[in-house]
């Protein structure tokens, strides 16, 4: 069966190694991270800009507010109270225009002064706040009237109220305040002359400030030169957020300038920019994060892309096909190995190519035989079912058989198991498939040579089976031989012809001429067997039995060396179990050994102890409890080295009258029943003597082994009686 050549892709060095474009890709992802920094930085930086450049925004925006704002509510406040001045200017000059006067110094914060004068512009009558001390004290007010005389040119020239410029008045305590008057002139039917109400510049500024129209801001009157008149605010301002508004009052202009309190907003009290930074400070650390969150993944992906690599270089160069098939039975994943076996390509075993394909149903597969379909589906049902799955299926595979694409069935294991996913859950099965089709091959002419082997080996034994046979031949022959002339001597003897007993004998004789004709009979038959290499008769029989079968022979051969022969089988209730093998040819086998003992002792020299030559047949139970240990043991003289090496040779003897072939047989038998035969010293505790020993199987649910120690009608007078049974010692006299 010829076997698509299975691939064996090596691995690649680059399956193995990290991409060969990682330098690039890393110098890549150092390029983007660097630029998103640069731009992040870049970003923040105008972020926080931005943010200053709103706030010195705002703050200007605020200033010019609050000088707009002070312009306008100064000028209001100035003019209003230039009107309720306007209104003493129509009253006579009585004590009510005094009380009306006073009522106005009171009510109004910053007209520090009212005076009635002449056309000459002498001074009529003067009134002062109750406030403050009073304004012309320090210094006369015919030294500051230049300013207000100028105003009341204008005023008269106009015929309306005027404001002069603004002047210095020192005040007690080294102080002093500007002022600026307001001249109405006096209509000439109510006496002519000009009202001056005198405004302190300060205290107007004063009222107006508030915490609503400018808190944060210095507020400050400033003529057009520069200099400064009247201020007001909880400080000075920084200088930096200024706005100037004109102020202009009927005969007098000068500016309102709001100066914000607050410098140049810095970054770190800034609430905005704090914020901002703040902010930019958790995007860096986002970034950071980010960072290193995707250098770990670049990490974990690079070792799983390895890992993957591997796997994959793994699972292309398996001889072992695999395949992965989904709980419907659809094949999931096949690899090269798999693909090479089957002869199919990928495309055409993968769900879902299968379902497109000519099979009836999807979980069919390709490579499944027509003929084992309706076996495989019920499998596959069963296995789906959780059923017919036994636990070690994965360990110990299964054995089927699959087809190739080009209709070739083949031999294959399958060792399957189930597929399960990251929650534990199975999704299908996981199959290694081994092609046993090389296997087979192999063990198919490893059959074929050892037959070939065993066949040439049965030949080369003809040889050694003929000569067997006439040795083997020889002993039933003798004991024939023997029988008969002791039958004829029996008959000769006339004494013993008229003993009545002499029928009964000749009767026994005839039968043991009978039984040793049957079994030489059995013997040639047996080697026959063994040199055609028949099926062996092989039958289950008791240990005891095969030694009861040996022993009136192996007897005989014993009362001419007057040699004891002693059985050993274990007493009850360890009995022995029965044994399987060819009955005859252990029996030969037995005999051989015995024989050989027997011999041996023969060699002592004459005299010596009367226990001295002493034959042990024995069986027991082996080391390994499936085979039964027989043992035939003398107290002969024992094997010597030289002897010992080529004791198995067939030919090999060192009697005159040996063939060297008992052993050789022995041994064939003993290997026949899966044992072997071995020697070694006697079982006297001197080890004197040789052991011979070999073992049988226990025959399959074999009867323990029945003790019948029955006895043997052909027991010669001196031989023992005794031949069996449990006696671990039975002796018998020479
Ligand atoms: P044969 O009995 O015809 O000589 P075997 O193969 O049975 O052939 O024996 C080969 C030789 O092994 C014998 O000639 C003998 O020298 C030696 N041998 C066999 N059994 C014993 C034994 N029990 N004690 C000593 N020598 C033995």
């Amino acid at each position: 069966m010829p076997t698509p050549p299975a691939p064996t892709p090596t691995p690649s060095p680059s399956a193995l190694a990290p991409p060969r474009g990682a330098p690039r890709g890393r110098a890549r992802r150092v390029l983007l991270w660097t630029a998103l920094m640069a731009l992040l930085v870049v970003a923040q930086s105008l972020l926080v800009v931005l943010s200053l450049s709103y706030e010195s925004g705002r703050a200007q925006d605020e200033a010019e507010r609050v000088a707009t704002l002070a312009a306008a509510e100064i000028k209001r406040e100035l003019l209003r109270q230039a009107r309720e001045v306007q209104s003493l200017a129509f009253l006579p000059a009585t004590p009510a225009r005094e009380a009306e006067a006073a009522v106005l110094l009171k009510a109004r914060h910053g007209l520090e002064r009212v005076e009635w004068r002449n056309d000459d512009f002498l001074l009529l009558q003067a009134q002062d706040t109750p406030f403050a001390p009073t304004l012309f004290a320090q210094m006369p007010r015919t030294a500051l009237s230049t300013e207000a005389e100028l105003a009341c040119s204008a005023a008269r020239i106009a015929g309306a109220p005027n404001f002069s410029r603004s002047y210095f008045v020192p005040l007690p305590g080294g102080q002093g305040s500007e002022v600026v008057d307001l001249c109405v002139p006096l209509p000439q039917q109510a006496g002519g002359g000009v009202l001056l109400g005198s405004f302190s510049l300060a205290r107007v500024v004063e009222q107006v400030h508030s915490e609503r129209l400018a808190s944060g801001h210095e507020l400050t009157l400033v003529e057009a030169d520069g200099t400064r008149l009247a201020r007001a605010g909880p400080g000075r301002g920084a200088g930096v957020f200024v706005s100037r508004q004109v102020l202009d009052l009927p005969g007098f202009s000068m500016q309102v300038r709001a100066d914000s309190l607050r410098g140049r907003p810095s970054i770190v009290p800034n609430l905005i920019t704090s914020l901002v930074v703040g902010l930019s400070l958790a995007l860096f650390a986002v970034a950071a994060l980010l960072a290193r969150d995707g250098r770990r993944r670049a990490e974990a992906e690079r070792a799983l892309a390895e890992a993957l690599a591997l796997r994959r270089a793994m699972e292309d160069s398996l001889p072992t096909g695999l395949r992965a098939r989904d709980l419907q039975g659809r094949v999931t994943y096949a690899n090269p190995a798999f693909c090479a076996m089957v002869g199919f390509t990928q495309q055409q075993l993968l769900w879902p190519a299968t379902r497109d394909a000519q099979t009836p149903s999807p979980e069919v597969q390709p490579y499944w035989p027509p003929e084992f379909v309706a076996e495989y589906r019920e499998r596959q049902r069963q296995r789906l079912e959780g059923q017919g799955r036994h636990p070690n299926e994965a360990r110990e595979g299964v054995e089927t058989v699959f087809m190739r694409s080009s209709g070739e069935r083949f031999p294959v294991m399958v060792y399957e198991a189930p597929l399960v996913d990251r929650d534990g859950q199975q999704t299908g099965w996981m199959g290694a498939v081994v092609d046993l089709s090389n296997q087979r091959r192999v063990e198919d002419l490893s059959r074929q040579q050892q037959e070939r082997l065993q066949a040439s080996a049965r030949l080369a034994t003809v040889g050694e089976m003929a000569s067997l046979l006439s040795h083997e031949l020889n002993q039933p022959l003798a004991a024939i031989a023997s029988y008969a002339s002791g039958s004829l001597n029996l008959i000769d003897d006339e004494a013993a012809a008229a003993d009545p007993t002499l029928r009964p004998m000749l009767q026994q004789a005839l039968q043991r001429i009978a039984e040793q004709a049957d079994r030489a009979g059995r013997v040639i038959k047996s080697v026959h067997a063994f040199v055609r290499r028949r099926e062996q008769q092989h039958e289950s029989i008791g240990a005891e039995d095969l030694f009861e079968a040996v022993l009136p022979l192996v007897r005989l051969q014993a009362r001419k060396s007057g040699t004891r022969i002693e059985v050993r089988l274990p007493a009850a209730p360890a009995r022995l179990p029965s044994v399987r093998c060819d009955r005859t040819m252990v029996e030969q086998v037995l005999l051989n050994l015995s024989r050989n003992g027997i011999q041996a002792m023969e060699a002592l020299p004459p005299g010596g102890e009367p226990g001295d030559r002493l034959l042990v047949l024995m069986a027991e139970r082996a080391e390994d409890p499936r085979r039964v240990l027989f043992t035939v043991a003398d107290q002969g003289p024992g094997i010597p080295p030289e002897v010992a090496a080529r004791l198995f040779t067939p030919f090999f003897t060192t009697r005159a009258e040996g063939m060297g072939l008992g052993l050789s047989l022995c041994r064939t038998v003993a290997e026949q029943h899966g044992g072997a035969l071995s020697f070694g010293p006697g079982l006297g505790p001197d080890g004197r003597g040789t052991a011979f020993r070999f073992t049988l199987p226990v025959a399959r649910g074999g009867a323990e082994a029945r003790p019948d120690p029955r006895p043997d009608p052909m027991s010669a007078p001196g031989e023992s009686s005794d031949t069996a049974g449990p006696a671990e010692l039975s002796s018998s006299r020479p």
